[in-house]
């Protein structure tokens, strides 16, 4: 029986960071001045174990769970990820199973990763011009062309791959119809996400976001006419566009049109804490439940008692009150 909140909505999506570790440093996710050589990420005691990850997943399918998307940090760092998948994928035959990921050990990964039953990835590439791109991921050890094989390696292993753009005002904004023909010769849908004032370290202000709206007229004066795709999903976060030759394009305007009424996602961080949102402060334990041996039952009797007192919205609540205060860094807790 599927389980809804105190706004009606049901839990049908669930992200997992298998890591709080990325070999990137995006400025507007993990600055380096705070997750510099001087931070603490968690020790591997700290992070659930794929059986302990599969337990949770096997808890929710009863109760309606339809997607699972691993994420992280980076999760390709997290080692045999692989079996994480088998896993996955063995515990429920049905599910969706999407993973995303910076791209750059896609290569490597992605026919490993489709073979123990994957079905899709969203791939993160905010630029393709390399100095871009080493300004907004700041790196120096890879570049775009190396994501860009990832894209390729994923479409040949029979991945559904999307890309995912952060676009920030004055940054990268001169790359979104680089980006856009880089996507159409690849035939990959490109996704623009509103830069988000998500965790407390990022300097986020409202005048760096560019608004899907703007970003689609740019796109339209560059392909052409762009018509919105019919019989999209409520629950979907990106609202999709088509050109007329069939190459989508979707907007995630978190911050210039919520979705919180909509929004059917639960995010369990790497040390097994349940988020309700995105932008929570605080998550709920689940890891020190699994470590006393609970049933698949307990799991799924203590996140219905969470869920169904879940009552929040904070991108339709936005505002500079709601903007300064405490929240949980998305590497930590998965994007
Ligand atoms: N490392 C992987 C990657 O970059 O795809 C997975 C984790 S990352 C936190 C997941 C997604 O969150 C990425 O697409 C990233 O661009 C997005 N993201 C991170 N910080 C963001 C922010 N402040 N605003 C909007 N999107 C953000
Ligand atoms: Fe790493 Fe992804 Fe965050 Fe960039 S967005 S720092 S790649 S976790
Ligand atoms: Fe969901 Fe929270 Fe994002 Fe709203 S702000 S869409 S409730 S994760």
């Amino acid at each position: 029986m599927a389980m809804v909140d105190a706004r009606s909505r049901p839990l049908r999506d669930l992200r997992i960071s298998v890591t709080d570790r990325c070999n990137f440093r995006c400025t507007y996710c993990m600055p380096r001045e705070h997750f510099g050589p001087e931070h603490e990420f968690l020790g591997r005691e700290a992070l659930l174990t794929y059986e302990e990850i599969t337990t949770v997943v096997g808890a929710l399918l009863p109760s309606g769970l339809e997607k699972v998307r691993i994420t992280g940090g980076e999760p390709l760092l997290r080692r045999d990820l692989v079996k994480l998948i088998e896993m996955l994928r063995a515990t429920g035959p049905d599910l969706d199973l999407a993973l995303t990921t910076n791209g750059v050990l896609l290569k490597k990964h992605a026919q490993a990763l489709r073979d123990a039953g994957l079905d899709r990835v969203t791939v993160s590439l905010d630029a393709v011009d390399h100095d871009v791109f080493a300004l907004m991921a700041d790196t120096n050890q890879f570049g775009p062309a190396d994501v860009l094989a990832g894209i390729e390696a994923a479409q040949d292993a029979g991945l559904g791959v999307k890309v995912n753009t952060v676009v920030r005002k004055g940054v990268n904004e001169h790359q979104i119809t680089k980006l856009a023909d880089a996507c159409m010769e690849r035939s990959a849908p490109l996704r623009f996400i509103e830069f988000m004032d998500v965790g407390n370290t990022n300097a986020w202000n409202m005048e760096d976001v560019l608004t899907g709206e703007e970003i689609r007229k740019r796109i339209e004066h560059h392909v052409g006419p762009l018509f919105a795709k019919e019989d999209q999903k409520r629950s979907a976060v990106a609202r999709a566009w088509v050109t007329d030759s069939g190459q989508e394009f979707g907007f995630i305007n978190s911050v210039s049109e919520p979705f919180c009424g909509d929004c059917t996602r639960a995010r369990l961080s790497a040390n097994g804490s349940l988020y309700t949102c995105l932008f929570a402060a605080t998550g709920h334990d689940i890891k020190a439940m699994l470590r006393m041996s609970a049933t698949k039952a307990d799991i799924l009797h203590a996140i219905e008692s969470i869920w169904t007192k879940r009552r929040d919205q904070y991108s339709a609540e936005r505002s500079s009150f709601t903007t300064s205060q405490e929240k949980v860094e998305m590497s930590f807790i998965g994007g």
